[in-house]
């Protein structure tokens, strides 16, 4: 088999998110395997709503996930190569002029759905005569283009459906071209990926019906139809679709928030597969796991709270050295090897950091409960001196139990809440030598 070639086609019209990023992530994850080629098209035929913005936020936005790509092209800078492919096809007389308004439209396709027959487009444009089309024009009437389907089967061995097929005589021509002369993505899409050799289109299953079509168009052209890979769609945990949360679901988003690029990875690339989610700290290990086999027909289940636990696992697990700069941007003082080793078993996110740099270095407001007071003002009597070390929590537990009787949690809960003003966190042994001495003696005064 030859190295395959495989595309992720976003259009810029708004931030990658998590749907379309596992697109991305499965057609990276499949080249990388097979030595091949990962190539990022920019589906900017639609001048009106696509922007240099989007178009560069998502290419930060694929970096960032660590989705390089071997080549990058952007459609609207081919639209010479669309038109000698639309000139070929009205040639062949597969491309036929239509002047139907959107409302006629809308009106036969009522009409139809009341006699119980398919809302497909009757192919009345097909017997205008040149003069019926000439003073349509005269009139000022501009043309929109369908692509002529054979009404034929089109079949294929999707790698993640099984076998398809698809009637195409149920289906209407499919719209290449608009009244205004734009193209809809149909054929710019096939025109690329015959230019760019790709061997599997990989995309999501709202995509199905459109590659009856494609294949058509790729085999009118002259091209052999690439392999086809249609994924399911993503859905919440609560069984919904995430269309109207995916603002929220976006790249910017989750980058903001915190989460680690190879914990989105991690999740996008298993779930809806028979894997188990689990962290993954590199991508090639999500290489080394990845197979079109996997991929279950069922939607794949999108849950941020399983994002969320897939992150803290990766945050626990990273060295100090991987987050440093990161911590320093979000507090200076939690830059500090010590401290972070300490808190980061109790970060989902790491900038949940803050809220530990000011328990272990700021201003707290110690718990210490009326019967408590006592107590703590004799173990703080009670603080070993010198320097305060990792052994100096269980000494000074231990001179204080000696000293007042007290065991368990009576003891342990009331010091870590006078000194920390909470009732959880890291381990006392390895918090109270951040703390310090000094803050240690203040917070235990209340
Ligand atoms: N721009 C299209 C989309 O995002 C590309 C579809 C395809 O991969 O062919 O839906």
């Amino acid at each position: 088999m030859t190295a395959p070639i495989v595309r992720f086609a976003p259009s810029p019209t708004g931030r990658l998110h998590v749907g379309n990023v596992r697109t991305a992530l499965i057609n990276w994850l499949y080249a990388k395997g097979q030595q091949g080629k990962f190539i990022l098209r920019i589906d900017d035929t639609d001048t009106e709503r696509s922007t240099k913005e989007y178009e560069d936020a998502l290419k930060v936005d694929l970096e960032w996930l660590g989705l390089v790509w071997a080549d990058t092209f952007n459609q609207s800078d081919r639209f010479g190569e669309y038109d000698a492919a639309a000139e070929k096809l009205r040639g062949m007389g597969l491309l036929y002029p239509c002047f139907e308004s959107a409302d006629e439209l809308e009106r036969k396709r009522k009409i139809a759905l009341s006699r119980g027959r398919p809302p497909v487009y009757d192919r009345a444009a097909l017997d205008l005569s040149d003069e019926e089309k000439a003073k349509l024009e005269a009139e000022g009437r501009k043309p929109h283009w369908r692509f002529k389907l054979s009404g034929e089967r089109v079949e294929w061995n999707d790698l993640v459906r099984g076998p398809q097929s698809i009637d195409t005589s149920s289906l209407s021509d499919p719209i290449l071209i608009r009244e205004d002369g734009s193209y809809l993505y149909t054929l710019p899409s096939v025109v690329d990926d015959i230019e760019a050799g790709i061997t599997h289109v990989v995309r999501g299953e709202d995509h199905v019906t459109n590659s009856g079509a494609q294949i058509e168009i790729f085999k009118a052209l002259g091209g052999t139809a690439p392999d086809m890979a249609h994924t399911p769609l993503l859905i919440g945990a609560d069984g919904q679709g995430l269309s109207k949360r995916l603002g929220s679901l976006s790249m910017g988003e989750l980058r903001a928030q915190g989460y680690e690029p190879m914990a989105v990875c991690s999740l996008l690339a298993k779930i809806g597969t028979s894997d188990n989610v689990e962290a993954r700290e590199t991508l090639d290990q999500l290489v080394e796991e990845f197979s079109f086999d996997k991929i279950g027909r069922a939607p794949a289940r999108f849950d941020e709270a399983e994002l969320l636990a897939v992150n803290a696992t990766l945050l626990h697990a990273l060295p100090f050295e991987a987050v440093k700069d990161r911590l320093a941007a979000v507090d200076p003082r939690a830059a500090d090897e010590a401290f972070w080793t300490v808190v980061r078993a109790n970060c989902s996110l790491l900038p949940d950091v803050a809220a530990w740099v000011e328990t272990v270095f700021g201003t707290i407001t110690p718990v210490i409960d009326d019967e408590d007071k006592e107590f703590v003002t004799t173990a703080a009597g009670l603080l070993p001196e010198g320097e305060l070390t990792g052994e100096t929590w269980s000494q000074w537990a231990n001179a204080v139990k000696a000293e007042t009787g007290r065991k368990g949690r009576g003891l342990f809960m009331t010091l870590r809440k006078a000194l920390t003003g909470q009732d959880h966190g890291p381990d006392m042994g390895a918090l109270l030598p951040l703390i310090g001495r000094e803050r240690a003696l203040e917070r235990l005064q209340g």
